[in-house]
């Protein structure tokens, strides 16, 4: 397409983009991490070698699709401008998709703000925060940061979240974070459970649900509690399924005393790349179902695997999962990285479960083949490996 753009023709684009989305998304995911939209190669990380899978902090395989990839060259051509009233229509648009009223939402560049902003606000030396254990640690690092005690409840056996001991460890609590599903274990928290946990902690005390993996699975959302005016925030992003994690865009739902409370500690705009990638993505119908049957068939063909392989895993209905290694797992993760696959970590609860982020077929083909090599070496072989890009440890731990 060459016309000029104006805003005019940015937003008839968008509609003749958004309109020729589905058939594209279908042959682009067919060969995800391969090239993606408009004949640009995919680029992996600068700094590891391009043949390393990258299987570590729980990216999609490929990117945005090729009708929002070619709205975000026709932007960045406009990219002087704020455009803070395309983030405006579009919370209102948001806002409407789940039948909640503007003051409901806020976009935000990824969740983990969202994150940020809820412990600030709502733990402090007298108010903790109670998470699960192992779960997405976000708000640990925060709450600690700010005083507060921080109580982290092991999952059950069946990898369900102990809301009777959460509760139980501080029925006062300031916040409590549930991760629906559960990042590492990619496993899915009952609805009748969040339930629960609303109707049996104190009054002011606030839940956060993180809804960053649903999209993958059938676990049921509890965004529509937030129009009942529970004591609730909800989180989602855009950088899983939509493939947006280094575009950034996610949102948080609540009451708006809630939302303001999380405003107090910076409101900013947006790229406005990201809204308009999400914009067209998000009128994408067909995007979720593919995507979610595609990333189904690839972690049922690698469970299929490690089963015939001997191994257990996380019941996991995500784009990741625990693998038990049955011994330490971090010797384990430096020698696939050392085999071209780059994992993920482990949790100090869990040593022996590294996290495995799943990729395209062709990551996961090279990770089974990296894997079986690894688990024959020797302990005193597998210890004496230091892991091969050190430097992005720290930076990745996602
Ligand atoms: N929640 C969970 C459970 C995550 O795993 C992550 C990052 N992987 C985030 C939130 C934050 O991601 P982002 O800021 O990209 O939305």
């Amino acid at each position: 397409m060459t016309l000029p753009v104006n805003r005019r023709n940015f937003l008839r684009m968008g509609a003749a983009a958004a309109a020729i989305a589905p058939a594209l998304t279908r042959s682009s995911f067919a060969a995800a991490g391969a090239p993606a939209a408009a004949g640009v190669p995919a680029v992996g990380y600068i700094d590891v070698p391009a043949n390393v899978a990258l299987l570590n902090i729980n990216e999609f395989p490929s990117g945005p699709t090729p009708a929002a990839v070619d709205i975000m060259h026709k932007m960045a051509v406009s990219g002087n401008r704020y455009y803070m009233a395309e983030t405006a229509l579009f919370t209102k648009e948001l806002a409407a998709s789940h039948d909640l009223k503007p003051e409901n939402l806020s976009i935000y560049a990824g969740s983990s703000e969202i994150l940020h902003f809820t412990a600030l606000a709502f733990t402090s030396p007298t108010r903790s925060l109670v998470t699960a254990d192992p779960t997405f640690e976000q708000t640990w690092r925060v709450a600690e940061s700010q005083g507060a005690k921080v109580h982290k409840i092991p999952l059950k056996a069946d990898y369900s979240y102990d809301m009777k001991a959460m509760v139980a460890a501080d029925p006062n609590a300031g916040l409590y974070y549930v991760c629906n599903p559960n990042n590492p274990t990619g496993t899915p928290v009952k609805r009748s459970d969040i339930e629960w946990l609303l109707a049996n902690k104190a009054p002011g005390s606030v839940v956060l649900v993180d809804e960053a993996y649903i999209h993958f699975s059938d676990a049921e959302s509890v965004i529509d509690l937030v129009g009942k005016d529970k004591d609730l925030i909800v989180s989602r992003t855009f950088s899983k399924i939509y493939s947006m994690g280094g575009l950034r865009f996610g949102y948080a739902t609540a009451r708006p005393d809630l939302m303001a409370k999380l405003r107090h500690y910076g409101v900013n705009s947006m790229a406005t790349t990201a809204v308009q990638c999400a914009k067209v993505q998000l009128a994408d119908k067909q995007l979720i179902p593919l995507r979610k049957q595609a990333m189904a068939d690839t972690r049922n063909r690698t469970f299929d695997f490690l089963t015939k392989a001997g191994y257990t895993f996380t019941p996991s209905q995500t784009n990741h999962f625990m693998v038990d290694t049955k011994r330490p797992g971090a010797p384990i993760i430096n020698a696939l990285a050392h085999h071209s696959v780059m994992i993920g970590r482990t949790w100090a609860i869990w040593p022996n479960r590294p996290r495995v982020s799943i990729g395209s077929p062709a990551d996961m083909a090279s990770f089974q083949t990296a894997f079986l090599e690894v688990m024959q070496m020797p302990d005193n072989k597998l210890n004496a490996l230091t892991h091969p890009y050190p430097h992005l440890i720290q930076t990745h731990a996602c």
